[in-house]
């Protein structure tokens, strides 16, 4: 009945690049979504029964599909997102990365076996959760469901993901490919909608575990239900990374390494450049970015943000930033591109004298703009920095490696770096941030996620007869 009444709403994929749109889809009806889910249940059964070496056989196949097929899902990225094609080859990459580390859980989550006492044994197994959610952004279309749904399958559950509104396509393109290597029917689904399709995916009670990745006032809702509902949860939420230069950094590298990170995706990154904190006098090394700034070109070497939305709202904070008395010295407000002037570009943006009360330096601006604090001291730099809501990264510029490690252990962010503007851990190191950038134990991808998507069993064995029953067993 649910069926006859439910009215479908209708999802435009437009592209950023140009405003037109690319297709127009049907959001999941809430029956739809709960067919799926139960058809993921029955086909999680006979998955969590399979050997675990034998479910990598389905990603090995899986891995050699994505490696095949790299430029046309990087075009199908480039399309719906907006991000440059080599930008969006690197996501690809970045998801082959993954899927090779999900390849080898059959070596990492073996469990573990001890004689505890003579003629006992206890063993530890990772056994799979049952169906799982997984609730993904629009920054990385096919990344970020690659942070969850390889290494959950892998462990033996089932999967329902759900894309971004913005960038389904990528999504949709993955249960193709992933049934295609030969993964079960039902055990990879996807459902399209927003907010109310999040809501059925915290209260369904077949649903044992969410991860979401999106911004930190949704992160914090999602946590809140998805943990109302029992269900375990890890929820990502946005940034607003400092980097710290010493007067001392490397000129060249460091300017580079500062555009390249606030620039990249079009600032559009958890992990980008948001406050650069200058110690002292930095004066060579901010002339050095403003020539770095000429070479990150729209359409070029930098690609459109998300929406109409999104272009305006970065602009709004550039002027606010402006009125409050903060200094432009590279401005990217009003860019146009030739034969795409409806595509949404903002111009790498470089702003001086902003001050930490200002709100450009507090909130999350998601755009290719960097805002420079000037501070006399390194402690005045760290203060700025530990005094985020925020934690998801962090960086020191600097060839002192005194200075270096003992920053590293001041930062309050989940993952730092020493010269590197985009510090984000490669597998198997897990990623995830810290304060307000997340929620919930664990990280997401990586050895720290394997707990996350199982349960732990612990067994404990006698079979020896004659071995006496003691205090323990
Ligand atoms: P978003 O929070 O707007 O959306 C994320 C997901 O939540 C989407 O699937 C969306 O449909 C859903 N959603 C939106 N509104 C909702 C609501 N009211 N209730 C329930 N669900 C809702 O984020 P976005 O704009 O798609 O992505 C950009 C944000 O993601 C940035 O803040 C960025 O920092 C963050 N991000 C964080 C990480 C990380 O690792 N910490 C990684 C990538 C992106």
């Amino acid at each position: 009945m649910l069926e006859l009444i439910e009215l479908k709403k209708e999802l435009t994929i437009t592209n950023p690049s140009t405003g037109a749109t690319i297709e127009t889809l049907s959001e999941t009806s809430f029956y739809e979504a709960s067919q799926l889910i139960n058809e993921a249940e029955k086909a999680q059964i006979g998955w969590a029964k399979t050997p675990i070496k034998e479910r990598a056989q389905v990603f090995y196949k899986y891995l050699e599909l994505l490696k095949n097929s790299k430029e046309e899902l990087a075009k199908l990225v480039h399309l719906e997102n907006g991000k440059t094609l080599s930008e969006s080859i690197a996501e690809i990459e970045k998801s082959i990365e993954l899927t090779e580390y999900a390849c080898s859980l059959p070596q990492i989550a073996k469990g573990d076996l001890l004689e505890v006492s003579k003629g006992v044994t206890c063993t530890t197994s990772y056994e799979p959760i049952g169906v799982v959610a997984n609730i993904a952004p629009f920054n990385f279309p096919h990344m970020v469901p690659h942070w969850t749904a390889p290494n959950a399958l892998m462990l033996g559950n089932a999967v329902i993901l759900k894309p971004s509104e913005h960038v389904p396509l990528s999504a949709i393109k993955m249960k193709e490919m992933l049934l295609k290597a030969g993964l079960p029917k039902g055990l990879f689904q996807t459902v399209l909608g927003g907010k109310s399709m999040v809501e059925l995916l915290c209260e369904n009670p077949t649903i044992k575990a969410v991860s979401f990745v999106g911004s930190t006032p949704i992160a914090k809702i999602v946590y809140a239900k998805a943990s109302a509902s029992h269900k375990r949860c890890i929820a990502l939420g946005g940034a607003k990374n400092h980097l710290i230069v010493m007067p001392d950094a490397h000129p060249e590298m460091t300017a580079n390494n500062v555009i390249a990170s606030m620039s990249g995706c079009a600032g559009q990154r958890c992990m980008a450049a948001s406050v650069m904190l200058a110690v002292g006098n930095c004066d060579n090394i901010i002339n050095l970015m403003i020539t770095e700034a000429t070479k990150v070109i729209p359409n070029k070497t930098l690609g459109a943000v998300i929406s109409k939305f999104a272009k305006e709202k970065i602009e709004n904070h550039i002027t606010l930033a402006e009125k409050q008395g903060a200094k432009i010295l590279v401005d990217g407000r009003g860019i146009t591109v030739t034969g795409k002037e409806n595509g949404y570009y903002v111009g790498p943006t470089i702003i001086d004298h902003v001050t930490s009360e200002m709100t450009i330096a507090k909130e999350e601006i998601f755009g290719p703009v960097i805002s420079i604090i000037r501070t006399e001291s390194i402690e005045e730099a760290l203060q700025i920095e530990n005094d985020s809501e925020f934690g998801n990264a962090a960086a020191i510029f600097t060839q002192s490696g005194r200075t270096a490690n003992e920053t590293i252990k001041s930062f309050s962010a989940g993952m730092v770096g020493v010269n590197v503007g985009v510090p984000v851990p490669r597998e198997p190191f897990s990623f995830a941030g810290w304060n307000d950038s997340k929620f919930g134990h664990g990280d997401i991808t990586g050895d720290a996620s394997i707990l996350f998507w199982s349960n732990l069993k612990k067994t404990t064995t006698k079979w020896n007869p004659e071995s006496k029953t003691n205090w323990m067993s």
